[in-house]
C-alpha cells in the first residue's frame, strides 16, 4: 500500500492525495488509529477532515498542485 502524505508549511497540517487518511497521533496512547475520509466542499470536491483526536488537520491536494 503505497502512502503519499508529505507535510505543509503549517506544523499541523498534513497535505496529502488520498482521499482516506490514517491518523495515529503523538505517541500518548491515548489516540487510537483512526482512518478518516476526507470530506466534501459546497462544490462536492474532497477537501480535508480534522482529526476528533488530536485535530490534526488533513489537506487534500489533487495532482498538479504545489506548496
Ligand atoms: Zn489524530
Amino acid at each position: 500500500m503505497a502512502e503519499c502524505i508529505q507535510i505543509d508549511c503549517k506544523d499541523d497540517v498534513v497535505v496529502t492525495q488520498d482521499l482516506r487518511v490514517k491518523c495515529e497521533g503523538p505517541e500518548d496512547g491515548r489516540h487510537p488509529a483512526v482512518y478518516l475520509t476526507m470530506l466534501d466542499d459546497m462544490n462536492g470536491k474532497p477537501q480535508q477532515v480534522v482529526c476528533p483526536y488530536c485535530s490534526r488537520v488533513f489537506k487534500y491536494q489533487g495532482q498538479g498542485n504545489s506548496c
